[in-house]
């Protein structure tokens, strides 16, 4: 809680997204301890200083046993969760649309889709996955500068003329899903997906470029 993160020293803080990387790496390999000498050779800082901020986590480390990742780990993302939670909007209210709209993307980071847009009447004025959809038309109004991240899942035709609407209301980053390439000012950054074209990419590799055991 808010109390406990103010007793760190800013030191410490700014080490804890290294640890938390780290540990997370780990954590996705199964290890469930570590040792502060480990730890130490991986982040690059010396094991007194990592007792001494672990301490401040409240973590332990035993002899012989070392910490417990999944400790350390739900620490952290108590601690590192306390910054804001990103909003996002979601443009595209169809099938790809409707499944984000219902995915729990809090889950695994602080985002969270709080609008949605589309032109569609039946859909206006809806909720779908607790997200309130408005009609496109109210773009403008409705970010009002204060969303910084738009997931594009209109069609392709539709994707250039919603993005620029989309940087006039001040949107700085764009996960387009629809295969078209979009242009932006230098300072948007957009990442691509293109989910028909990786399927694609994945079955062309399988058939011309099969695994096999020692080239894995
Ligand atoms: P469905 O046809 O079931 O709605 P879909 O994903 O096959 O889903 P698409 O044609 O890809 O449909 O459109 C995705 C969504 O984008 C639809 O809900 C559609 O109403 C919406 N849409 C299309 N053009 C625009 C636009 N110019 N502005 C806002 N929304 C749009």
């Amino acid at each position: 809680n808010q109390g406990d993160q103010h007793k760190i020293p800013q030191a410490t803080a700014k080490r804890l997204p290294l640890y938390y990387r780290f540990l997370n790496n780990l954590s996705n390999q199964g290890k469930t301890r570590v040792s502060s000498r480990e730890l130490s050779e991986a982040v690059k800082v010396d094991s007194a200083t990592i007792r001494r901020d672990f301490s401040y986590f409240g973590a332990l480390g035993k002899k012989g046993y070392g910490y417990n990742v999944n400790y350390l780990l739900s620490f952290f993302r108590k601690t590192l969760d306390q910054d804001e939670i990103t909003r996002v909007t979601l443009i595209g209210v169809g099938n790809l649309g409707t499944a984000f709209l219902h995915y729990n993307f809090m889950k695994n980071n602080n985002t969270k889709i709080e609008i949605a847009f589309d032109h569609n009447p039946d859909k206006v004025g809806t909720e779908v996955g607790g997200v309130p959809v408005y009609h496109i038309d109210e773009l403008e109004g409705r970010l009002n500068h204060d969303i910084p991240v738009a997931i594009l899942t209109v069609p392709a035709s539709a994707a250039q003329g919603i993005t620029e609407r989309l940087v006039k209301a001040g949107i700085k980053g764009i996960l387009n899903f629809t295969p078209a390439r979009i242009a932006v000012p230098d300072h948007i950054r957009v990442h691509h997906i293109d989910l028909s074209v990786e399927l694609q990419t994945l079955v062309y590799f399988l058939k011309n470029y099969p695994l096999t055991e020692d080239t894995k």
